[in-house]
């Protein structure tokens, strides 16, 4: 039986009570998951008292950077040690509000990671980074001009001693909230099957999807984007890529619940056994993937 990974990224941008009304939705539906938090957030009023309730549901808290900004997606590519102060302030922080240390790492936009930054993981105890996009469009992500992922593994593997990489499930496009919103509900559910099956095709595969908090809301739509459409959002820019991109998401909170719901339940459907946080992958050695 192989595991499938569920993960739910939070961001600046997100209304705090989404937080809690994913972690229900999840609780509810006996689901497992890994939540990706930027650690300034838990020193945000609005948003701590949501994200400190999520272990008591059953739900991992893993590390997403400090701020979630462009600096923090340059730094970890350019692998300057002197840059990846901010994973060691996330991870201090971490500590301080959960009195417990990080397990697992996403960086900001699943942006590469320079021998420095996994360095810096390895130091700060982490055990499995979840950064790696294989394969990914470079056209399409934030970081058009960057390798993203493009020769990465498609399976779990050791990307340094003691700390596992579990890539975020990809086909050109990641298997993430705005390739859902993107291919809307059909399509989705379509792209979500061909990914199952070629998973399955590798020995370790395991897949692991990613969603957003606001995904799991019927009732509200997503954040708006700050993106108006200007020439310029046709043209990729170093730092945040083809903006047009961002105007062509479902915006229909019904429909989006709907979304959600038909991947929870392709995901439900798969022959692969059931959800684990990603801390489960490395809990005793006998169950490493490798
Ligand atoms: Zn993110």
């Amino acid at each position: 039986m192989m595991p499938i990974v569920l993960t739910v990224d939070v961001h600046a941008e997100d209304r705090p009570a989404d937080v809690s009304r994913a972690a229900c939705w999840l609780y509810e539906h006996g689901l497992q998951a890994t939540f990706f938090v930027p650690s300034a957030l838990f020193e945000d009023a609005g948003f701590r008292h949501h994200l400190v309730r999520l272990p008591f549901l059953g739900l991992e808290v893993g590390s997403h950077g400090h701020q979630h900004d462009f600096a923090e997606i340059r730094a970890p590519m350019r692998g300057r040690a002197a840059d990846l102060g901010f994973l060691r302030r996330s991870h201090a922080l971490y500590q301080e509000t959960f009195s417990d240390a990080p397990v697992s790492f996403r960086s900001p936009a699943w942006c590469p990671l320079g021998p420095a930054a996994i360095d810096m993981l390895v130091a700060l105890g982490y055990r499995v980074d979840s950064s790696a996009t294989p394969q990914r469009l470079p056209i399409f992500s934030s970081t058009p001009y960057a390798d993203t992922w493009l020769f990465a593994r498609r399976a779990p593997y050791e990307l340094a001693p003691g700390l596992l990489e579990v890539p975020t499930s990809c086909l050109l496009l990641p298997a993430a909230s705005p390739t859902w919103l993107t291919l809307r509900r059909r399509a989705t559910a379509a792209f979500l099957r061909l990914l199952l099956w070629e998973t399955g095709r590798h020995a370790n595969g395991i897949p692991c999807v990613q969603l957003h908090v606001s995904d799991f809301v019927p009732d509200v739509a997503p954040p708006s984007p700050e993106e108006k459409l200007s020439w310029g959002s046709f043209l990729p820019r170093p730092h945040g890529g083809l903006r047009f991109k961002v105007l062509l998401r479902e915006r229909d909170p019904r429909r989006v619940y709907a979304i959600t719901q038909e991947i929870i339940e392709t995901l439900r459907g798969a022959p692969r056994g059931g959800f684990v946080r990603l801390r489960e992958l490395v809990k005793s050695p006998a169950s490493h993937p490798d």
